[in-house]
């Protein structure tokens, strides 16, 4: 499903912070050029012609064409009724109104013909050959319907072609009443910003040339973060980027179901209540319970004291009361001892790594339940009960069985897990795969066994693709693409991109650390690095080439946390923002945090120089 990366690729990526993006822009015009045009077999239009791509695409022509299609339809049921009904003479006198009528609405039809014409071009516009025959028949009905307004005196050839007409009249109509399916198709037009971005994406999978793919990286990047004409990097025009930040969210985010702050506090309390009263029933610790009952949609929520106030089970808790939260107990039909069953052995699953454990899992589900619930992602998004579990058991499992090794790791030290998967994707396939093994292989803590089956497959699919979402080898064509959606004219939160946005809720969840207060942000960075550099030592043991960010003796915390914030974390955000404006009040905390980190690199570097190898 998501475009494949090479080795190099996922390597360069899953350590952020050498993240492309800065290309030398001579070099990059350079190979640009070197691509074969003829090969990628691709016409490319002129503004003009896009513009009346875009313009005959549109819900207001498409509509204006059915409507059409509509009063051409009633007009032959006239004609033919009348024909029936009238004796001759009588139908001829009514006949020629109807004759100009129908001239018009024919008109109209080779307008629309000669539009599309020019906006595609004879070869694709006729690649459908159904529409040469269209043409012919409006050009056929155009003529008749001329003869009969210049004579009507008919004589018997001329009846005989009447009947003919009159049957390709009908024809045409059928025909034209396919005009509907552009309605359903209408949704599935992209910009171009975003088949530009689908097309590098593509052609970075078929090159061989690792400079030319960093090039092609660095395009993704440009285009999907509407930078095309910014000089200089994002966070040095703070006021560039929220202009464009602002412009992507005018008119864009429609919010369907806007409570009163009085309606909200009403159904908080509500809610409240309930989980009060219901909350014996799920034994969760009562000093974590009255945290989450206040706290449970906070970003400065604190996961390590959490996970500590109920021994060391956090996840399996937090999970429990979000089922609590919203009834999610009944849209599995599932009872609460199950529930505790499945998270308790996904819980175990998690080893024992200094970053990718349990609780990084936790903070993870807790962080998609602020986006969730504090953001109004639920309400921007229409979010069902069912979009709300999977989003948050998609973070509660994303990193399952995590063995603290990247996958650029499993794949060059040919471990079992990149040979099962291919080296595709290889851990973010692996976490859910196990995850739906546990349900399946004990009927005990299986939450799925109840669910009828279409129902438990958009539910395993849509976890399944939140999961995968978190491989950062896609990182940066799959913001470009969210970004243009954002952007797009018909883009739809609540519709066909609501998949793509809880997606990114998922995976900005997973990036979200310099997001949250210094504190807690420090200690996961000293995590993380301690993982990184555990790999390190291997690789250095195995002969393997160290992994960017993973030798302890050259990797400098603070500086490789600016990069992870300027190239990683804001443009993720950023896209976040843009159809979530209530994010707009946490959007600072990085540059905070930049701050502090870029105080501190002077500190980590004396560090480095006290500890280099003998
Ligand atoms: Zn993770």
């Amino acid at each position: 499903m998501l475009p494949s990366g090479s080795d190099s690729q996922q390597r360069s990526l899953e350590n952020p912070d050498k993240q492309t993006m800065r290309v030398d822009s001579t070099k990059r015009n350079d190979k640009l050029i070197e691509v074969p045009r003829k090969k990628l077999n691709m016409r490319l239009y002129t503004e003009s012609e896009q513009k009346f791509q875009d313009y005959i695409n549109s819900k207001i022509v498409t509509i204006s064409i059915i409507a059409l299609v509509g009063a051409y339809a009633i007009l032959i049921f006239i004609i033919v009724a009348l024909e029936e009904l009238l004796d001759e003479t009588e139908f001829i006198n009514v006949s020629s109104i109807l004759s100009w009528i129908e001239l018009g609405i024919l008109i109209i039809f080779i307008l629309e013909i000669f539009v599309g014409l020019y906006a595609w071009g004879i070869k694709k516009y006729y690649k459908d050959k159904w529409l040469i025959l269209d043409t012919l028949i409006i050009l056929l009905s155009l003529f008749f319907v001329i003869f009969e307004l210049a004579d009507q005196k008919t004589s018997n050839v001329i009846k005989v072609i009447q009947a003919v007409f009159r049957f390709l009249r009908i024809f045409l109509l059928i025909r034209k009443a396919q005009t509907f399916r552009r309605l359903a198709t209408i949704s599935t037009i992209s910009t171009p910003a975003e088949k530009i971005v689908r097309f590098l994406a593509e052609l970075k999978e078929v090159l061989e040339d690792e400079n030319m793919k960093l090039d092609i990286n660095y395009c993704i990047d440009k285009i999907g973060n509407n930078q095309l004409y910014q000089m200089g990097k994002l966070d040095e025009d703070n006021a560039e980027a929220m202009a464009w930040l602002n412009q992507s969210q005018q008119g864009k985010t429609e919010v369907k179901k806007v409570l009163t702050n009085e309606q909200q506090q009403q159904q908080q309390q509500q809610q409240q209540k309930k989980v009060i009263a219901n909350f014996q029933k799920l034994n969760i610790p009562k000093r974590l319970l009255d945290i989450l009952i206040k706290q449970h949609d906070d970003l400065y929520i604190d996961p390590f004291e959490c996970d500590k106030l109920c021994g060391g089970e956090g996840l399996v808790n937090l999970m429990l009361f979000f089922f609590e939260n919203y009834n999610l107990f009944d849209v599995f039909l599932i009872k609460p001892k199950v529930v505790r069953g499945y998270f308790e052995e996904v819980m175990k699953g998690y080893l024992d790594n200094p970053y990718h454990n349990k609780v990084h899992a936790q903070d993870v589900a807790q962080t998609c339940n602020f986006l969730l619930s504090k953001c109004k992602f639920i309400e921007i998004g229409q979010l069902d009960e069912q979009d709300i579990a999977c989003v948050l058991i998609a973070g509660a499992i994303h990193d399952y069985g995590h063995p603290g090794l990247t996958n650029a790791f499993l794949i060059n030290s040919r471990n079992e897990l990149a040979l099962t998967y291919n080296d595709q994707s290889v851990l973010e396939m692996f976490h859910p795969s196990q995850c739906f093994k546990i349900a399946w292989g004990n009927q005990k803590v299986n939450i799925f066994e109840n669910l009828q089956f279409q129902k438990y497959r958009r539910i395993r699919e849509s976890i399944i693709l939140m999961v995968l979402s978190t491989d950062m080898a896609h990182h940066a064509s799959e913001l470009a693409i969210t970004n243009s959606r954002i952007a797009a004219p018909d883009f739809e939160p609540n519709g066909k991109d609501k998949q793509r946005l809880m997606d990114l809720i998922v995976h900005s969840s997973d990036v979200s650390n310099p997001t949250k207060s210094f504190e807690i942000y420090k200690q996961w960075t000293e995590k993380v690095l301690t993982e990184f550099w555990l790999q390190g030592d291997k690789e250095r043991d195995l002969g393997l080439p160290i992994s960017y960010l993973c030798n302890r003796y050259t990797t400098n915390m603070a500086e490789a946390q600016v990069g992870f914030i300027d190239y990683v974390v804001k443009p993720t955000f950023a896209c976040v923002l843009g159809f979530l404006p209530a994010y707009e009040p946490f959007f600072q905390n990085m540059d905070k945090n930049k701050a502090k980190w870029q105080e501190l690199i002077e500190y980590y570097k004396q560090q480095l120089a006290s500890i280099q190898p003998k």
